[in-house]
């Protein structure tokens, strides 16, 4: 099934004219090609996905990592501050 390139309406796939307003469809070669295209498309869109996803856990890492640096660095500042008692 497909749908006219004009009105929308569906029509059977390998129709040449659609039934409601007579306009003339891609044939099944140029379907075919815009479908591997869609289908190239999506991929690609699939693979930008995992890409910003993996960017989402290294920034997420990043802010882990910059969380433990500030707490090490105020960890680090109290124990200088210690002064053992001097008796
Ligand atoms: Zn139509």
């Amino acid at each position: 099934m497909g749908f006219c390139i004009t009105c929308g309406n569906q029509h059977h796939d390998g129709v040449r004219f659609c039934r409601f307003c007579g306009t003339g469809q891609p044939s099944e070669q140029l379907l075919a090609r815009l479908r591997a295209e869609a289908e190239q498309i999506r991929l690609i869109r699939m693979q930008m996905q995992q890409a910003q996803a993996q960017n989402d856990a290294y920034a997420r890492l990043e802010a882990m990592r910059q969380q433990a640096e500030a707490a090490a660095r105020i960890n680090n500042q109290q124990n200088q501050n210690y002064r053992p008692p001097s008796w």
